[in-house]
């Protein structure tokens, strides 16, 4: 099976119904079902999760290569993490300005450097080098992330969360748009990727827990994988994404305990809003969040896919 995320967050009143929530809908479902279509035919829970945070990146409603938010100096900087549970090898690349598509350079990073993680225009470099696209600086702005920069700065509102609130179901400005996806293949494998933009109005040179392993991304076949989206900051004090393995391994708590733990108990006390995806070997599924929404779509192969918005 797996599961994508494309952010959690507030809800936005006025937005509540109609066509924009229905393009959400709708992407969600393309996007699982694409990863769906991977696992049935016998591909890696790896290759699901590098494709389905491919195409969420490709969509500009939610906040990872096209339609990223802007920095507070009005560029765009991503971020992106992917690990393999079956080898624990793990690729991430963050602050990354002109790669079309980070998940692939985080996966380039992972099989074909000794490294895990690649910043700024050492990524890039190596990105190209392997054949990745590259793209104008401006490619990744939409209107709608300018207005929402712009009304940050206007505000005086320092770094805000994702999306348009008068036309996304979740509030734009108390929205996390990271996107995500975990997967569990037929040969028992787990995998995790996360894909972000960061938070609009972010200092440049910030990097929030997304491209972290163990903070927003992580994945083991012994325990789980998970992909996290929320307040960057706390969840890399907390290590979220690792710590809901640690709490399977030492704890022996099961995936959907370790994970509603992970966010009621460690990431909500310290302030924390957002939530996390979770799959294990055996093909539990976890999605808690505390916001009052979280972008999210299961697809277990051979069944009818599930599209959640609102908590
Ligand atoms: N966790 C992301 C970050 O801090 C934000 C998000 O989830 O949208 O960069």
């Amino acid at each position: 099976m797996i599961v994508i995320h494309g952010g959690a967050g507030a809800l936005a009143r006025q937005a509540m119904n109609g066509e924009r929530e229905q393009q959400y809908r709708d992407a969600l479902g393309l996007i699982v079902r694409r990863g769906q279509g991977i696992l049935a035919q016998g591909g890696s829970a790896l290759d699901a999760v590098t494709e389905a945070v491919r195409l969420l990146e490709e969509c500009p409603l939610f906040n990872a290569g096209k339609g990223a938010v802007y920095t507070h100096q009005g560029g765009h900087e991503l971020d992106a993490a992917i690990m393999d549970g079956h080898t624990l090898a793990a690729g991430a690349v963050s602050g990354v300005t002109r790669i079309r598509n980070p998940i692939l350079a985080a996966r380039g990073v992972m099989e074909h450097s000794p490294h895990v993680m690649l910043i700024g225009a050492g990524a890039e470099s190596f990105a190209f080098g392997l054949g990745l696209e590259q793209v104008a600086a401006d490619y990744f702005s939409t209107p709608e992330r300018y207005a929402q920069w712009r009304r940050a700065l206007d505000n005086d509102s320092g770094a805000v969360l994702d999306h348009d609130s008068a036309s996304d179901p979740i509030d734009a400005d108390r929205k996390f748009g990271t996107v995500g996806a975990v997967a569990c293949d037929e040969a028992g494998h787990v995998a995790a990727a996360t894909s972000t933009g960061g938070m609009t109005n972010k200092q440049a040179g910030r990097v929030g827990d997304s491209p972290i392993i163990g903070a927003g991304c992580y994945a083991d076949d012994a325990t789980a994988a998970v992909s996290c989206t929320g307040t960057g900051e706390i969840f890399m004090r907390r290590v979220a994404a690792y710590d809901v393995a640690a709490q399977m391994a030492y704890g022996g708590h099961t995936l959907m305990d370790a994970a509603q733990r992970v966010i009621f108990e460690k990431i909500q006390p310290l302030g924390g809003t957002g939530g996390l995806i979770a799959v294990d070997a055996a093909g539990n599924v976890a999605l808690p969040f505390n916001s009052e929404g979280m972008y999210r779509a299961i697809g277990y192969v051979g069944s009818d896919i599930d599209i959640g918005i609102y908590r």
